[in-house]
């Protein structure tokens, strides 16, 4: 029988004691909940960091069309509650935490975060990814004041505005279209003069009378003082250089996946995305990653659940094979 009772452990950075749990879930996005819904009906008792954002990036998309199951789509913060709602149905513990540190050189794994610190008996680790920002002059500045990368957000702020979307990809595109609700006109800016994303959204945004595009442009500088005024635009063909007067700016140029906290602890590709196998492991046994963290391919919401799931089975099997999982319930 494998002793649970880990409180004692000394040393922390707090003094405080250490809340020991048989899965630990870092992220609350599908990959998060679907794996916690599979550790809960497993009778593991999982706990869910979710993280700064409730419900991962899926949550912030107004309507989802390809999840299985919704003939006539979703909302995703719809889904999202529902996800929840269906792990805690099961007993699935959600903590609004954010963990900021892991050690996980020895098991159980250390993981600290704002308020509490853990002894995670295996560790699924869902926090998804970031979108990219541009770097360029005024972005930052402007964040919040014009600049956005998120149009469920911030879209109704723009009613009756001028607005431009950056990036040519499912993401530009979709996000776009939903800015036709409110803006007056969107222009997609996108640096090619092919889009990326897929055939249904280029003949839904081609076919939109109110969306525009610029080809082979990039967006050099967001002008404005206390919001944004204007963008400085540059033909990569020609190099040639011109003023776009808009209200607001949406930037939708692909993510970067949360993961640097596993840095030279978890093995990770150039990107950053977690490396692991066929059954969700990763280059330490006990840890498990699911989702855009460890996804570069795919990342849909459907696949992302499914891999959520996935990593609780094989965490399951894992605790299992150490014998910690009925011996634990009751320790
Ligand atoms: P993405 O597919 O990586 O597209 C990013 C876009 O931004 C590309 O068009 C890229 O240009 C452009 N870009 C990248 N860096 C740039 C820069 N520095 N300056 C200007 N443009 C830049 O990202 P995404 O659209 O966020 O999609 C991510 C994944 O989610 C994809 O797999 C997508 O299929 C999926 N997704 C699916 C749906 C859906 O099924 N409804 C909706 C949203 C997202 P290039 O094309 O020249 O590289």
């Amino acid at each position: 029988m494998v002793e649970l009772n880990l409180t004692s452990v000394s040393g922390t950075a707090t003094g405080g004691d250490k809340t020991p749990v048989k899965v630990l879930v870092l992220g609350s996005g599908p990959a998060g909940f679907s794996a916690a819904l599979y550790a809960a009906r497993a009778e593991l008792e999982p706990v869910v960091l979710t993280g700064m954002e409730l419900g991962g990036q899926a949550a912030l998309t107004y309507t989802i069309e390809n999840y299985p199951g919704f003939p006539e789509g979703v909302g995703g913060s719809q889904l999202g509650e529902l996800f929840q709602k269906q792990a805690e149905h099961f007993g699935a513990k959600v903590e609004f935490d954010t963990a900021h540190e892991v050690d996980l050189s020895k098991r159980p794994f250390l993981v600290k975060t704002d308020n509490a610190e853990y002894l995670a008996e295996s560790l699924i680790i869902t926090t998804g990814a970031s979108s990219n920002h541009l770097n360029i002059p005024g972005e930052k500045e402007l964040t919040g004041r014009g600049v956005s990368y998120c149009a469920t957000c911030d879209g109704w702020f723009f009613k009756d505005k001028k607005v431009i979307v950056v990036g040519g990809g499912d993401s530009a595109l979709e996000e776009g279209l939903f800015l036709t609700r409110y803006a007056s006109s969107v222009t997609i800016i996108h640096r090619r003069e092919e889009l990326r994303a897929g055939a249904i959204l280029q003949n839904r945004a081609m076919s939109n009378e109110k969306l525009g595009f610029i080809w082979n442009t990039v967006v050099t500088e967001v002008i404005g003082d206390e919001k944004v005024e204007a963008v400085r635009l540059k033909d990569v063909n020609t190099g040639e250089e011109r003023l776009l007067e808009i209200d607001g700016i949406f930037i939708f140029i692909g993510h970067t996946p949360n993961t640097q906290m596993f840095k030279g602890q978890l093995e990770m590709d150039s990107h950053g995305y977690l490396k692991t196998n066929m059954q969700m492991e990763t280059s330490v046994p006990g840890v498990f990653a699911a989702g855009e963290a460890a996804d570069p391919h795919f990342r849909q919401v459907v696949t992302s659940a499914g891999m959520g799931a996935a990593a609780a089975i094989q965490a399951t099997r894992f605790l299992e094979s150490q014998g910690e999982t009925a011996e634990v319930q009751g320790g």
